[in-house]
């Protein structure tokens, strides 16, 4: 996971190590390999811009401490504002005061959804929590079935469309509407009514952005007012994650982002830029096939390991 940012963030502080103070000039360019490295990362232009900014302001205005030497400082400062572009406090869910809490994920198709909706409900049922998937993803051929299967995985009931599609334990749980706003409503009565806690609703994705797709999603929100909305998205396809989360955050609005695929991320754009420019917390991230390979976003855990 971003082993090319991390490397290159290792070389432009090395040059500082062993100096006994540092000059402006020393400073300026560590900040611009600092700067090379985060585009090269794929990092959003207006983020590695205000973190230049703000590690050059507190690097050159930094005091001698007796703890720690310049080098150290200069690393310090980098983790702190990594930290800060990261999103700083760890963001948890917020959990309904009356149950069921809803969680509905939107985002592109292929951005991880489904799969990310298990590891969700893995990740629930081990909190103590009793959660139900709901199949609201009825664009791509084989989602329902995706998700049941990933359900039955998993552990958890699976409220889907049709009658006797439900899998994960005794009992059909379904309805018979192929509109995903009725599945997604009858899915949360249904929690309720059977007491479940969390209803984790998973919703179409197309390949782009498309109006329909924002529609139906913004649809489903309304209908269910759920506690958090999550935009999921593919960690790889960098810096564009940020344009896609724009769009997402008009057309449909959501509380947190999860990135996926982050395993397969060498880079960090995504992970860099999405905080900064939504202004919208990342609350998990998804790192694998496995509904292990899944957890809360720990910004200063990121940093360290991005700072190796
Ligand atoms: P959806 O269209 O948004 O529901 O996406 P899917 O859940 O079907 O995932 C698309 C593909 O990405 C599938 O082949 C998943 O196995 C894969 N995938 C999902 N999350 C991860 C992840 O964190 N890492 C890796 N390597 N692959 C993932």
């Amino acid at each position: 996971m971003f082993d090319s940012l991390s490397d290159r963030l290792a070389d432009a502080l090395k040059d500082l190590r062993g100096k006994g103070r540092l000059t402006d000039a020393d400073i300026d360019r560590t900040c611009r390999e600092i700067r090379l490295a985060l585009l090269e990362a794929d990092v959003s232009l207006p983020v590695v811009r205000g973190f230049i900014a703000k590690v050059k302001e507190r690097a050159k205005g930094a005091e001698v401490s007796g703890a720690l030497n310049p080098a150290q400082q200069v690393v310090k400062i980098v983790n702190d504002e990594l930290v800060g572009i990261l999103g700083g406090e760890t963001r948890r869910v917020t959990f309904a005061k009356k149950p069921p809490t809803v969680i509905m994920l939107a985002g592109l198709q292929g951005a991880g959804k489904t799969t990310l909706a298990g590891k969700l409900a893995h990740w629930l049922k081990k909190q103590g929590h009793s959660p139900m998937l709901v199949a609201c993803d009825l664009q791509r051929p084989g989602a329902v079935s995706q998700l049941q299967i990933v359900g039955e995985r998993a552990g958890v009931k699976v409220f889907a469309p049709h009658p006797g599609t439900s899998v994960g334990g005794e009992g059909t749980l379904g309805v018979s509407s192929g509109d995903p706003v009725e599945v997604a409503r009858a899915g949360v009565a249904e929690a309720q009514a059977q007491h479940f806690d969390v209803v984790v609703i998973d919703t179409a994705g197309r390949l782009g952005i498309d109006e329909e797709l924002m529609k139906q999603a913004s649809d489903i929100r309304e209908a269910t007012t759920p506690d958090e909305v999550l935009f999921v998205v593919d960690a790889m396809i960098g810096q564009d994650a940020v344009t896609t989360a724009e769009a997402f955050a008009t057309g449909v609005g959501f509380t947190g982002v999860v990135l996926t695929k982050l395993d397969g991320d060498a880079r960090g754009g995504a992970a860099l830029s999405v905080r900064e420019v939504t202004g919208k917390p990342i609350m998990f991230a998804s790192s694998g096939e496995k509904l292990e390979d899944f957890d809360v976003f720990h910004p200063d855990r990121m940093a360290s390991r991005i700072l190796g």
